[in-house]
């Protein structure tokens, strides 16, 4: 029997034969040159050809894939046109190099350098290798690297998939995902969340499994093993037991005392917004608004806008929608908005510091916002992201207020902003704990390598202590501001993926949040859970949590005291 052990992230046991990503395409043999017969401008044409074809493709898998998944596809399928990687290929044809040869270096020097850049930009390398293979195949005539078929449903084992490939996975053939490489808070990750995917990653070794052997996957460990044998089945039989009762959400988060956890969703738009509705969501605690506009060179017009936040409001009329303000750079670039030869983008111009470099696009976002707003029904609030001091609190509060939105919020994901939570929320109504990137900023961790998985974990006690300090400064501003009427603490949400760990969510509960925010998927079983602890409950956990000296301990404290997770296989 062999045992590997990764980072789950998401929860699921599975029994089923292993079947490998295939290899990638063969390289084209180096120093290779363009045949005598070949006129360069043919070899230019057949390359451009190449590249539309692909980008054809990759759309046509866009039109049957939704949701995330389609809009990855859809930026992936930009890449195939790319005139950096064509001009790159062409260049080299005209000195000589045969087509095949020179896409294949004009991919590996575009990948390099987007890897140079590091962050978001660094996890878009694969986009490029899986587009370069792509239009290599297509001169060649043979089919591209792809996901297996299969008759029968199958785990998909693989180094790291590419976006194109995830997206596009027919969740009743592929029935849990296992890489040796990625990160919890990649891309891969994030889709495979959002399919309901049992997922291992960073799941070293996992590449001597051998083809078609039978492999056991438990998505909350994040453990996977061959020769599974009774205790892995009758782990999967519980599992399925329980599963049906994680598969419903009743639209009312609370704890077992009757304290209310409003449970809101994530969305990145106006289809998942319907189908956070569908899954009984109460609201929106986070619209990421650069995932409307992820594929655009230019800012979206005025109507664009509109049209896209209004599409969010009307699935929940009279029900909370927090937007969140463009969060371009780092591992969301906009062409607009971020500048690509940073050194450092998570350190950089990102997020609301984008409005000192590209003046305006934030004031016209603002009232693009308004205006939707005041065509729907929604109640509408507004934060950005990336606050660090309480005078930017106070400047962007200031913008809502002249474009008319009467619920400024900022997002608290740079430990400066939990650390001086109190004078930030003088200025402004709310704040929302970002925990994927206040994880990233305590540590000093990129959320997307997966060699940081450990430190890059919500559990750390360092992380715990930033949240307290949030809920503090929320109240001690109470306490400190001199209305009456201000008495009562400004909320503090989360809306990072750590709102969607049960065992986390009655910690955050504990520590005094106000709200969660999570994938639609994730609601059914934090409900479950936190209704099975008092308030007293959650702060004794939270207290035990934040006492740990590491976050594994803390973990384990949590999860000792909350025997649902086990009767619930979670
Ligand atoms: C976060 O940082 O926790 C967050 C919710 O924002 P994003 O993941 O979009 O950076
Ligand atoms: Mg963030």
């Amino acid at each position: 029997m062999q045992s590997f052990v990764g980072v789950g992230v998401f929860r699921g046991r599975v029994i089923g034969p292993a079947r490998h990503m295939p290899p990638a395409l063969a390289e084209p043999p180096m120093g290779e040159k363009l045949e005598s017969s070949t006129a360069p401008e043919t070899a230019a044409a057949n390359v451009k050809a190449a590249g539309a074809a692909v980008k054809t493709q990759l759309l046509e898998r866009a039109g049957r894939a939704d949701g995330t998944g389609k809009e990855v596809l859809e930026a992936t399928a930009l890449m195939a046109t790319d005139p950096m990687l064509i001009k790159a290929a062409i260049k080299l044809i005209n000195a000589g190099t045969s087509a095949e040869r020179a896409v294949w270096e004009a991919g590996e020097s575009v990948a390099q350098m987007l890897l140079n850049l590091g962050g978001y930009m660094a996890e878009r390398t694969h986009d490029v290798h899986d587009v370069k293979s792509r239009i290599v195949a297509e001169l060649r005539g043979v089919a591209a690297p792809e996901i297996p078929d299969s008759a029968e449903p199958f785990i998909l084992i693989a180094e790291d998939l590419a976006p194109a490939d995830t997206a596009t996975l027919d969740p009743t053939k592929v029935i849990a995902l296992v890489t040796a490489g990625g990160g919890p808070q990649s891309h891969t990750a994030i889709i495979a969340r959002s399919l309901g995917l049992p997922a291992v990653v960073a799941a070293a070794g996992v590449h001597d499994i051998s083809d078609g052997a039978l492999v056991y996957v438990d998505g909350s460990a994040g453990v996977v093993s061959t020769e599974p044998g009774d205790a892995e089945a009758a782990a999967v039989a519980i599992w399925q037991e329980k599963a049906s009762l994680l598969n419903v959400f009743d639209g009312n988060g609370q704890l077992a005392d009757g304290t209310l956890i409003p449970l809101l969703a994530n969305v990145g738009g106006a289809k998942d917004a319907q189908e956070a509705a569908a899954a009984n969501a109460q609201g929106v605690g986070l619209l990421r608004t650069e995932f409307c506009f992820l594929g655009n060179s230019t800012e979206p017009s005025h109507g664009d806008q509109v049209a896209a936040y209004k599409g969010v409001f009307d699935a929940f009329p009279g029900r909370k929608v927090v937007v969140r303000t463009l969060d371009a750079g780092a591992d969301k670039p906009l062409p607009f908005l971020t500048d690509s030869t940073e050194p450092n983008p998570a350190l950089g111009v990102r997020g609301y510091r984008t409005d000192i470099s590209t003046p305006g696009v934030l004031t016209r976002q603002l009232a693009a916002i308004a205006d939707a707003a005041s065509q729907a029904e929604a109640d509408v609030w507004v934060m950005a992201p990336m606050i660090s001091t309480p005078a930017e609190a106070a400047d962007f509060a200031a913008m809502c207020t002249g474009a008319g939105l009467k619920t400024p919020g900022v997002m608290v994901e740079v430990p400066s902003a939990a650390l001086t939570a109190r004078h930030v929320l003088d200025h402004v109504e709310f704040a929302s704990l970002g925990t994927n990137d206040l994880t990233q900023y305590a540590m000093a961790a990129d959320r997307q390598l997966g060699p940081l998985a450990a430190l890059n974990d919500p559990w750390q006690p360092a992380v715990l202590a930033l949240i307290q300090a949030t809920v503090e400064g929320s109240i001690s501003q109470a306490k400190h501001s001199a209305s009456l009427e201000d008495a009562r603490p400004k909320p503090v949400g989360v809306c990072g993926e750590s709102a969607a760990d049960p065992a986390l969510a009655v910690v955050l509960a504990g520590l005094g949040v106000s709200t969660l925010s999570m994938t639609p998927r994730a609601l059914p079983a934090v409900a479950a859970v936190l209704r099975t602890v008092t308030l007293a409950q959650a702060r004794q956990l939270a207290y035990r949590a934040g006492a740990a000296a590491s976050a594994a301990e803390a973990r384990a404290l949590v999860r000792d005291g909350l025997p649902a997770l086990a009767e619930l296989g979670l």
